[in-house]
């Protein structure tokens, strides 16, 4: 077993792991870790380990990072996708209590003791597959109770970091007469009451035209700034509603979904620090068109994938369904599906400087593969990892195949 570095007694214990292979290299090499980080990379390391652990030429790879989801929800949609993908109109499902409104009335009714056990498995199922961080939002409650609800049902001792998002500005409540109304009480009590608890460190909005306006979202974006809140923005998924366009005005941390842009949203974004999240499972669901990628790659866009988990539109966990989807359908290579599920994503939640690579200084979050590199990103629901290390500990080990 892998000593826990988190644990402070054990924060100066050195751990090597041996003969390793990195991504498309043929040589094998070590890396060194010390209090949870990678302290160097290299042929045959020397030094005063108290850990050893040889993988014998195993390919290794950073963990992943999945930074769009909306793990945390009660009840599931299994009726209404059955609708959907019988043709039946938007109008036909909510008549029948479809929608997202039918999971903010379960996700209100659940207790945190539920939303908690069902978000730990949920995580879990993450974690099988190679992800050593994890956005989650919340945006199910839309009242203020549920919204901390939905954030505290986060477990503390999770053996990953959670990365947290407040989405109130996800749909307009009934309670609500309009959108503006809405997000003027989020702007004015949920954003300050969210902050002050600590519960959320990013702030996301959907924008979309008879939703959140774009103009009208501006002033709430600018004050979950001003508050700290690092933003993101569900943008142009639908219609090209300007999403896109206020991330790169505020620095956002990402523009997500992305699907209706233009070559003007693409130069601005290439010209800007937001990556570009593409969700194209939920494209798939939805059944609409995939985003630009090749397009926003070959523009200079930094382009970073998720699966968007979710009961109403993307009710898959599987990474590699997402990663299958952007190669087959978006023309992306496997390099960069690689890129987007680590270097790019960590620079979408704004953690470029410390995970996505495995360079000497950054947490030695990896994984170990059985698979070569060719094998990557290609079976659905098959791709899972030998062995995944979070902050150098040995978090999950499949011992299916040994
Ligand atoms: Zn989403």
């Amino acid at each position: 077993m892998i000593h826990d570095p988190r644990k402070s007694k054990n924060r100066d214990m050195k751990t090597l792991i041996q003969n390793v292979r990195l991504y498309k290299q043929k040589t094998l090499v070590d890396l060194a870790i010390e209090g949870g980080r990678i302290e160097k990379l290299g042929s045959n390391l020397s030094g005063d380990f108290q850990q050893r652990v040889d993988i014998k030429g195993a390919l290794i790879l950073p963990g992943f990072i999945e930074c769009h989801t909306h793990t945390i929800f009660g009840g599931h949609r299994g009726f209404e996708m059955e609708m959907k993908f019988q043709g039946k109109s938007y109008q036909e499902i909510a008549q029948a209590g479809g929608g997202i409104l039918s999971t903010v009335k379960a996700t209100r009714a659940a207790s945190l003791e539920e939303l908690q056990k069902l978000t730990l498995k949920r995580i879990q199922n993450f974690i099988e597959q190679g992800v050593t961080t994890l956005e989650v939002k919340s945006g199910y409650g839309l009242n203020l109770e549920t919204e901390i609800k939905m954030l505290e049902s986060v477990p503390k001792d999770s053996k990953i970091e959670i990365i947290k998002t407040f989405l109130g500005a996800h749909a307009k409540p009934t309670e609500f007469a309009s959108h503006d109304e809405y997000l003027k009480e989020l702007t004015d009590v949920f954003l300050p009451e969210v902050k002050k608890r600590g519960l959320a460190t990013r702030a996301d909005i959907f924008i979309e035209k008879g939703f959140f306006e774009k103009d009208s979202s501006r002033a709430y974006l600018q004050k979950a700034k001003d508050l700290g809140f690092d933003l993101t923005i569900h943008a142009d998924q639908l219609t090209l509603s300007g999403g896109t366009e206020v991330a790169c005005e505020l620095a956002a941390k990402s523009a997500d979904h992305c699907i209706q842009v233009s070559d003007v949203e693409i130069q601005k974004l290439a010209k800007s620090n937001t990556v570009a999240v593409l969700l194209p499972a939920a494209d798939l669901y939805l059944k609409c068109a995939y985003p630009p990628a090749r397009q926003m790659i070959d523009a200079g866009v930094k382009v970073a994938l998720a699966t968007d988990f979710n009961p109403g539109t993307s009710p898959t966990q599987d990474l590699a369904f997402v990663g299958m989807l952007a190669r087959r359908e978006m023309k992306m290579t496997l390099d960069e599906v690689i890129q987007a599920y680590t270097i790019n994503a960590a620079q979408a939640l704004g953690l470029e400087k410390t995970h996505g690579t495995l360079e000497a200084g950054k947490v030695a979050d990896f994984t170990v593969w059985d698979e070569d590199e060719d094998s990557l990103f290609l079976s659905v629901g098959s791709m899972k990892p030998k062995m995944v290390f979070k902050s150098g500990k040995l978090i999950f080990e499949n011992r299916s195949g040994l």
